[in-house]
This record gives C-alpha cells, structure tokens and sequence, in this order.
C-alpha cells in the first residue's frame, strides 16, 4: 500500500513541479510560445499542462501569446486530422471562455511543395529511408515558416516540444546536446531566435499515461480515447518535427497512428491497417493505393533514366558468381527482394556508343523504355542507367488511381473530403504542361473519371491539338531531331513571346539544349 501511495506522492510531485517551472518560463519574459501538437500523448500532455499552468496565473500575468500550431501535411490519416481539427476548435474555445491567451493555427506545406505536386507533379519517386524528402517539405518548413513569421514580429520565439529523452537513447543525446547546464531552453539547432523548451523532458512513458488518464482534459477531449488509439496498436509517437536534429532522431513518423495515410517511408503501414483491423474497413482502398504506390517505387518502366535536370547518371553494378553464372546483383531494397540476373541476358554496350545504340533503337529514356544494356567503360566497369523521376505516363496512372480511389471512397463522417486538392490538380496540370505535356491530359483525366470538369483556368499556352503533335512528332522523326526537345524549345519561345524584354529566354534555350541525356 505505502509503494502505491509512494508512487502517487512521486507523481503529483512530479506534475506539480512541471507545472511551476511552466509558469516560471512563461513568466520570465514576452517571449510568445508555440507548442507543437500531433494529436499524439506527449504533445497533448505539454499542452494540457500549459493549460492548467496558466489558469493558476492572474490575468495581469497573463501578457503573451501561446500559439498552438497542428502541421497538416495535406495527406494525414483522416480521422486523426478530423481529430486534431476537433481539438484545436476546442482548445480555442475554451481558451476564450477561461481568458487564456491562447490561439491554434494549422500549418501546411504550400503547394507547389505538397505531395502529390511532387509525386504526380514533378515526378519525384515516393519518399523511402534514404529520400526522405517529405518531413522537410511537408512538416518542418511550414512550422518553420509559422516561427520565422513571428520572430519577425515579436523579435524571438520560444518553441514547446513534447520530447522526453526516455523515449530513445538517441533522442535523449540529442535533447542533452542541445542543453545548457543549469538552462532550461535549448538554441533551436537552425532557427535564429528560436529556442526550444522541452517541459516533459524527465518524463516516462508512464508518467505520461499517469497524468493523462487521472486529469481531465480541460477542453473536453477524453483522454482514455487517446489512449485506447494507442493501445490496439504498436506503433509510436510522430511528433510535429519542428526542429531537424530532433528530425534525425525521429526516424520515421509514418511508423504511427499519426502519419500520413500514404506514407512509403515505413516498410509495412501502421497507421491505416491499426483503424482498418478496428473495423474503418471504408479506409481499405486508401491502404491498398498506398501499397501499390510503394511497390512502383523501383519499377524501372515507371521512371526516367534520367535526373530532373536532364543528368543522365550511371550506376555501377557489382557482378558475382552465382549458380555457377556471371550475374549482376540487385540488392535488397525496402520491399524489394535480392535478385541476381544473369549477365547473359543483358546487351553489352560500350559507353562511347551509347548515344549511337539509343537512336538507332528508338529508346527515349523519358518513357518506359528501359534498354536492356550494361555499359561498359574504358576500364572494363559495368554499369546500368540511374533511374529519375516518374515518367509522364506513370504520373498519370498515379493520378487516374488516386482519383478513382477518390471517387469510390466513403468517409463516414465527411462527405467533402478529398484525397487531393484541387488547387494541387492545377498545379501539377502547369507542371505536366512544362514538362511536355501539350496534350493537356489532367482536365480529361478528371472528366473521364468524374464526369464533369473543375473550374480549370484557360490556358493559352496550350499551342497543339493532338493532331498537331502527331505532325511534329512525325516531322522530328524524318528530320532525326528530338521530339521531347522541340516541344521544350517551342513552350520557352512560346512563354516569352508576350514579352517585349526577352529576358532569361537564351539561357532557358540554352540549358534545354544541354541537357545531358541530348549529349551521352
Ligand atoms: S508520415 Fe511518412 S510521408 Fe508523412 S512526412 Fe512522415 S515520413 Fe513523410
């Protein structure tokens, strides 16, 4: 009996004594804060504390703001999102009746960065471990943004996170790193002006369980929800990653309940299948796109064999005895097996003559076409063409099944929920546009699936009926010039034809006309 009340006594201390220091810090200067909240235990239990923290100071003491700030990543699990928009209309809410200073705001990546403008738009292969382009993109820059915006205006920020070092070793060696002895806030490790102040730093997993389920929420969540989302299933903590160290230390977030719904970055989804097993069977087609996204991934016919920028790259390959054959080892890659293919079922080809062997098959290396060749250089090394971005025709099937999925689904309490936007869909129809796609195909990609167009803006750069293409294409063909390239060169004089000041129009020209896949 003493053991239990030994414990209770250690708790209340412990609670009691976060929350003096909360008021210490918010009282020591006009620092405005910004909490990070996930919908996830440890954010909840920073914001709850500050909450009860404040309603103990007199409103004469109460002089700063405390902004709440949610990221919403535009592809979040949707009944978490629905569940954090429903908290933080609550936290505000309540913080207007208790006269706290307190405002939620929700932070989103800008469109051109979202995504889906980066996969189906850019063409940008779906994040894994090593590219993990997402969090910065999705998370840390709009959270940054939000801060930056307000150190502008106040001077400084004091950003609260709901880390604990107990939760891993690395992330306590990061949170002491950062700490000075004696200080209780760290230099945000990029933000000028930013601090971080991790007021549950000492905190276990089980203090955590502790104060949420023996203190009510103030602004009406239940808390034992929370943590029934936590316990049928196994999957951890996605904090809103404002800082990058803290990133690193993170690993994925799409390992959790509160990932995004489509997250690649994570071998097996947590997040969907845990609702999924609860009986959320509509959420099923979401989770199967997501598996079909993730498998493409490394399918070479979905992707350009060249960069971005028009590099073309080479990887060397490592050739192994195997089964008594030369073969070229694939290794093992997320869900992608280890495989050895026999050398013999590859075309040999030295580099010099690679351009030659290209036309004279026909291979354009923007499309599916994937030459069955190992290049060999001038030392006997061997090598296949690196992989680039998806191909047009591969963004385009992404975006077909995304939108049927769409159309079929049936979110039961949300009748206008979109898996996309429709502001994306018209940026990546002008990305698509840039990229060569003068047949214009999202606007009748939307219609086919949905039987009726959005409000798409006109678009006079549109210069060719597909008619006029199959002509040009054909012209390019007898005259043997590059089709893809003539259409890049015909859109850049076409943008800057309105133009008296054809300012940038040589060095586009030029760096069209350079681009490596026209010079192998
Ligand atoms: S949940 Fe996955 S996809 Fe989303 S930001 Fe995190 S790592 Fe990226």
């Amino acid at each position: 009996m003493s053991i239990i009340s030994n414990l209770f006594n250690d708790q209340v201390t412990l609670i009691e004594d976060a929350k003096e220091e909360i008021r210490k810090v918010y009282l020591e200067d006009d620092r405005p804060w910004v909490v990070g909240y996930s919908g996830g235990k440890d954010s909840t239990v920073v914001i709850q504390l500050v909450y009860e923290a404040l309603k103990e100071l007199s409103s004469e003491q109460l002089n700063k703001k405390i902004y709440v700030i949610s990221s919403d990543t535009l592809v979040e699990t949707p009944l978490i999102i629905q569940s954090i928009n429903t908290t933080l209309r609550r936290i505000e809410e309540k913080a207007i009746e208790d006269n706290l200073p307190i405002e939620t705001h929700k932070v989103k990546p800008m469109i051109e960065q979202s995504f889906w403008t980066n996969i189906i738009g850019k063409g940008y292969p779906s994040p894994n471990q090593q590219f993990r382009w997402c969090t910065d993109r999705m998370k840390i820059d709009p959270a940054n943004q939000f801060i930056m915006d307000k150190v502008n205006s106040f001077g400084e920020v004091i950003m609260l996170l709901g880390v604990r070092e107990q939760e891993s070793a690395t992330r306590a060696n990061v949170i002491k790193s950062h700490s000075t002895e004696g200080k209780l806030l760290m230099r945000h490790s990029t933000l000028t002006n930013a601090y971080v102040y991790a007021p549950i730093k000492k905190f276990s997993v089980d203090d955590v369980w502790n104060y949420l389920l023996n203190h009510e929420s103030p602004w009406g969540d239940d808390n034992y929800e929370l943590y029934r989302l936590y316990s049928d299933s196994n999957s951890g903590e996605c904090p809103l990653v404002v800082d990058k160290t803290i990133k690193e230390a993170a690993g994925s977030c799409g390992n959790s309940r509160f990932g995004c719904w489509v997250c690649t970055v994570v071998n097996e989804d947590k997040a969907l299948t845990g609702f999924i097993n609860n009986g959320h069977d509509w959420m099923k087609p979401l989770l199967n796109f997501r598996n079909w996204l993730s498998s493409i991934r490394d399918d070479r016919s979905m992707r350009m064999k060249y960069r971005m920028n028009g590099q073309v790259y080479y990887l060397q390959v490592q050739i192994i005895e195997h089964n008594g054959e030369d073969c070229i080892l694939i290794p093992k890659k997320g869900d992608r097996k280890r495989e050895f293919i026999p050398v013999t079922e590859f075309e040999i080809i030295d580099q010099a003559e690679l351009k030659t062997y290209l036309k004279e098959n026909n291979i354009d290396l923007s499309t599916s076409d994937d030459p069955n060749i190992l290049i060999r250089d001038s030392e006997d090394n061997y090598y296949r063409l690196g992989l680039g971005p998806f191909t047009l025709e591969a963004r385009k099937e992404i975006l077909t099944r995304l939108l049927k999925v769409q159309k079929n689904l049936k979110h039961p309490h949300d009748e206008s929920y979109q898996l996309i936007q429709e502001d994306e869909l018209k940026e990546i129809r002008k990305i698509w546009f840039n990229n060569g796609d003068f047949e214009d195909s999202l606007p009748m990609i939307y219609y086919d699936i949905f039987g009726y167009d959005l409000d798409w803006e006109k678009d006079d750069r549109l210069l060719f009926d597909r008619d006029d293409l199959t002509q040009l294409e054909l012209m390019c063909e007898e005259e043997g010039l590059d089709y893809r390239l003539m259409k890049r060169l015909l859109l850049i004089e076409k943008e800057h034809s309105e133009f008296k000041m054809k300012r940038g129009l040589m060095d586009q020209l030029s760096s069209a006309l350079n681009q490596d896949y026209l010079h192998l």
